[in-house]
């Protein structure tokens, strides 16, 4: 059986119930109103879905037996199913989940040792089309929504070792082609989990309006330009985007988020043999950059089967992070974590497209 098949078998949700994950504790307790019960059952309700991460109504012990009954009756609490979750030797954890439509998407546990974070998705597939991305190379499915975000949080917390304090929206999608979902969502984290807004990153290929309006919401979250090249023409030959955005105009944007959060940013760049890895290149980024306030990080290609880039030598890495340094810009390189798990966004997803169900039952277990 194709694993195609075994994504369309193995959802056991009710697509017509209605999920409770992404209410808010408010929201929750405007519920248990309605159903006739004290408003203090929709706050115990919020801790079970949020802090305790409860997948089926039958562990909320403390409510009682009927409005669990009544609550299972007309809604599901709206985790997506875990498919798969393939364990690095790093200690990080690359899930493949699914929702009640059968749309699977990736999410990832990465411990760091003193920090737990979480890599989300924000759509199902991506429309952005960067040339080097394995979720670009699935096409686009759907937006999700701020509950199905937050969901990924809840399914992988509720396995996980260690509590999740700090999130990354990098995983699959493009937050700021789904805005609306993703500050709602950013707003729940907030609010109901008691994460940090200033421990959220979200990590954008560059749409200038999102830029424009998230710098106008009051959340200041951590904002990651992917960046990737100093120049539109490179630049736009690995990011679609790029033509309809050109760097002056997104990191113009960049500098009023910078204004108005007085949040520094972050600024990525996937390092490709001989494409964008020169030590000029690194001076030119040094120079583009020049009066913004924000780190460089710099992230060794992470090899996509069918895609015509390689990685660069850990020389010239080293040589390109020089340059960038004598100019007075801090740059970091991104651990590559869960590479044996196929950890680079969308890599997971295409497998299963891809792959008989067997051998990635087999992969999964042998790296267990
Ligand atoms: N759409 C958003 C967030 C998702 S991608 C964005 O573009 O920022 C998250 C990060 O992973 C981006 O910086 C992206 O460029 C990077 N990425 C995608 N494919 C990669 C690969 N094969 N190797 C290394 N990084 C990759």
């Amino acid at each position: 059986m194709q694993t195609a098949d075994l994504l369309a078998d193995s959802s056991g949700r009710e697509e017509n119930l209605l999920p409770l994950v992404g209410r808010t504790a408010a929201e929750l307790e405007d519920l248990a109103a309605e159903m006739k019960q004290p408003r203090f059952r929709g706050r115990q309700l919020s801790r079970w879905i949020y802090h305790r991460c409860a997948g089926d109504f039958d562990r909320m012990s403390d409510l009682p037996l009927t409005f669990r009954e009544e609550l299972k009756r007309r809604f599901q609490l709206g985790h997506p199913e875990m498919l798969q979750h393939l364990r690095s030797r790093d200690g990080s954890i690359k899930y493949l989940l699914q929702y009640g439509d059968r749309v699977a998407i990736e999410a990832v546990y990465l411990p760091f040792g003193r920090y737990v974070s979480a890599c989300l998705s924000s759509q199902a597939g991506c429309a952005a089309g960067c040339r080097f991305c394995a979720t670009a190379l699935g096409g686009f499915q759907r937006n999700l929504t701020a509950g199905e975000i937050i969901g990924q949080l809840l399914a992988i917390q509720s396995d996980a070792p260690s509590r999740i304090g700090h999130i990354v929206y990098m995983g699959m999608g493009e937050p700021l082609f789904n805005l609306d979902a993703v500050i709602q969502s950013v707003r729940l984290l907030r609010a109901e989990m008691g994460i940090s807004v200033r421990n959220i990153t979200i990590s954008t290929v560059g749409v200038v309006p999102g830029i424009q309006r998230l710098a106008e919401e009051g959340l200041p979250v951590t904002l990651a330009l992917s960046l990737h090249a100093a120049d539109d023409e490179i630049r736009s030959q690995l990011i679609p985007t790029g033509r309809k955005w050109p760097l002056a105009e997104i990191l113009s944007a960049c500098r009023t988020y910078y204004e108005r959060t007085g949040r520094r940013l972050t600024f990525e760049y996937i390092l490709l043999e001989g494409i964008n890895d020169s030590p000029e290149q690194a001076r030119a980024l040094g120079k583009r950059l020049a009066g913004l306030p924000g780190n460089v990080n710099l992230i060794p290609y992470n090899p996509v089967p069918g895609a015509p880039y390689r990685r660069p030598s850990s020389s010239r890495i080293q040589a390109f992070r020089d340059e960038l340094e004598k100019m007075g810009r801090a740059a970091t390189q991104r651990m590559t974590r869960g590479l044996d798990v196929n950890a680079a966004c969308g890599q997971l997803r295409l497998q299963a497209a891809d792959l008989p169900a067997t051998n990635l039952a087999l992969s999964a277990g042998a790296r267990q």
